[in-house]
């Protein structure tokens, strides 16, 4: 008997769950073909609706897919992968709860691990900013909205009160402008509860590096993002960077290429910071054999790493040779687009077929930004807009690869045009305010 052909897909995200279900299809009748999927989580993370979830919008357990339930053909470990030894075709993992290694051999394999969050080596930002990246970010965020409501609500001393109510988010970008839209419209909606703050101390602040937000938009919807987010009481800082945040001040410098007359740093008081100015590649690529640009793996058309017949890197992981003209920004449309080819072209080796090129035919872009409003950029048209915030929601709950979570996000997203926002935070804390535990001093409020 021949032995089985193992395939391994790395990483549980958009691109590496595409893939599987993918391969699942094409082999469902042939038991010659071992299927596994690895991932540190058990379960699809649905990130366009991760600053929903930080606003209370949407119930964090909507945007989660189990991968049991999507890959139902497939061996699943939640394990984190440690090492991956394209020379020897075996991949390492680490997580079980005696501490014990598992090796996993491939015949296969496709990488698909994502990228974290990139500080730039900004050590003191990274230690005191919140991210949006994971669903734990996401509520930790919320619970931070949250707390700086409770404490200045009763706080006597204005200069503190006002840093408790200010909220910076760094990045201009769809990740940036739709969780500070995210954020002040949960905080305005929450003032109902909050009688001792006016909206005019809400004071959200989006920080942009360059001299526009929303990068690779259409200028006109970006002018009408921009203006329609100061509109909604959110202030914009274009050509400003962070180069500091100590947990209680940002500190913010005009970008080289600015033409402002004032170079000299400025100071914002704040004690949240969201940091969502930038990826990176994973850790466990960045020191691998492979080669790599800007820490993502270098993949030919065929999205297969040369050198390293069969192995496959896609997603936010991955990026074209130099030499192929096809550079894309990292999208959860593109990482959909790279899993379905590198599953084609497993099925072609496999088969002794020939092997596709990447084609891409961009579909458009969309992000919301806030009040229930958005831009959407589809077929050459573009919309602006309740219409266009219409199409986004409706667009990614399509997207969501299981009917009963499309139908409670549907849920969520009705019942809030009803009823207030939901203020009780979850029971755990992050970045705990120190200060206040110290008593320095005592105010006399009663
Ligand atoms: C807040 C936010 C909003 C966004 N909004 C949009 C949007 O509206 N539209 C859009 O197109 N894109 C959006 N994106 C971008 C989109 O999420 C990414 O482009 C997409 O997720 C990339 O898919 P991926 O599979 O390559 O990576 P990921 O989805 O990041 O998946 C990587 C997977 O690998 C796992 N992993 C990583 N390292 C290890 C390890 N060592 N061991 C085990 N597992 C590991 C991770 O846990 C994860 O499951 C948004 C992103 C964010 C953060």
């Amino acid at each position: 008997m021949e032995p089985k052909k193992r395939i391994l897909i790395l990483g549980g995200g958009f691109a590496g769950v595409d893939c599987t279900r993918m391969l699942e299809k094409y082999f469902q009748n042939r038991d010659e073909i071992e299927i596994t999927l690895v991932s540190d989580d058990n379960f699809l993370l649905f990130t366009p609706m991760l600053p929903q979830v930080a606003s209370g919008t949407v119930t964090p357990r909507h945007i989660v897919m189990p991968l049991r339930s999507l890959c139902k053909k497939s061996r699943i470990y939640e394990l984190v992968i440690r090492d991956i030894d394209p020379v020897n075709k075996h991949v390492t993992l680490e997580g079980t709860p005696e501490k014990r290694g598992v090796r996993i051999h491939y015949d296969y394999l496709v990488i698909a691990l994502g990228s974290e969050t990139n500080f730039f080596g900004l050590q003191n930002v990274e230690k005191h900013s919140f991210t949006m990246k994971t669903l734990a970010d996401a509520l930790s965020l919320r619970n931070r909205l949250i707390d700086m409501l409770e404490q200045a609500e009763n706080e006597t001393r204005e200069e503190l009160k006002q840093r408790l109510l200010t909220f910076v988010v760094v990045g201009g970008g769809f990740a940036g402008v739709e969780t500070a839209g995210e954020i002040n419209d949960f905080l305005h909606d929450a003032l109902n509860y909050y009688h001792n703050i006016n909206k005019v101390d809400i004071n959200v602040i989006i920080i942009e590096a360059l001299s526009s937000i929303l990068p690779g938009f259409n200028k006109k919807l970006v002018k009408f993002a921009h203006n329609k987010l100061e509109k909604n009481g959110i202030k914009i800082l274009l050509d400003t960077i962070v180069s500091s945040f100590d947990g209680k001040i940002v500190i913010v410098k005009k970008s080289a290429k600015s033409t402002s007359t004032v170079k000299s740093k400025i100071s914002i008081p704040s004690y949240t910071l969201v940091w969502a100015a930038g990826v990176t590649p994973v850790e466990i690529i960045k020191k691998s054999i492979f080669k790599t640009m800007k820490g993502q793996i270098i993949v030919n058309e065929f999205l297969e790493i040369p050198n390293f017949s069969g192995v496959f890197a896609i997603g936010d992981c991955s990026r074209f040779d130099e030499s192929i003209n096809k550079s894309y920004p990292p999208t959860a449309q593109l990482a959909e687009a790279h899993a379905k080819l590198a599953a084609y072209n497993i099925k072609q080796i496999i088969n002794n077929n020939e092997k596709k090129k990447f084609e891409y035919n961009w579909k458009g872009q969309s992000a919301i930004i806030g009040k229930r409003s958005g831009i959407t950029e589809v077929m050459g048209c573009t919309v602006t807009g309740f219409l266009a915030w219409l199409i986004w929601i409706n667009y990614y709950l399509s997207k969501m690869p299981n009917l009963e979570k499309r139908l409670r996000v549907w849920l969520d997203w009705n019942i809030d045009l009803f009823f207030r926002r939901d203020i009780s935070r979850y029971g755990f804390k992050r970045n705990v305010l120190k200060e206040y535990q110290e008593l320095d001093e005592v105010d006399d409020v009663w």
